[in-house]
């Protein structure tokens, strides 16, 4: 999608620090982190938010890639987090399941 900055990623038309992609996602480390190891997993296809994916198989690709992503980086514990709108923290409008670690984590979240 046009004007999306999650999208050009996706697709090689601006640089991010990559760490994993396959044919239907990719990750890369947030560039405002808050915690050590903080990166995010996107489809490659724009989806604007959760509200937004229509099919079980792309809830699969991204979430399968989570687990794949943490063992590839040695990581067993992680917070996984998805703001959807933005009541809930959403700021880039191209869905993203946020991944932390590397340190203790509150409950319930701010
Ligand atoms: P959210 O507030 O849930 O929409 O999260 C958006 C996240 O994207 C924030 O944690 C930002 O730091 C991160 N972010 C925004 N632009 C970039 C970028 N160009 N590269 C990496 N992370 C980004
Ligand atoms: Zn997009």
């Amino acid at each position: 999608m046009a004007d999306c900055i999650f999208c050009k990623i996706a697709n090689k038309e601006i640089p991010a620090d990559l760490i994993y992609e396959d044919e239907n996602v990719v990750a890369f480390n947030d560039l405002n982190p808050q915690a050590p190891v903080h990166f995010l997993v996107i489809p490659k296809k724009h989806y604007a938010s959760l509200n937004d994916i229509d099919s079980e198989e792309a809830f699969g690709n991204i979430f399968s890639a989570v687990p794949k992503i943490a063992e590839k980086l040695g990581i067993k514990e992680y917070r996984t987090v998805i703001n959807t709108g933005e009541s809930a923290g959403q700021t880039v409008f191209h869905i993203h399941v946020h991944v932390m670690a590397g340190r203790n984590f509150n409950w319930p979240a701010g």
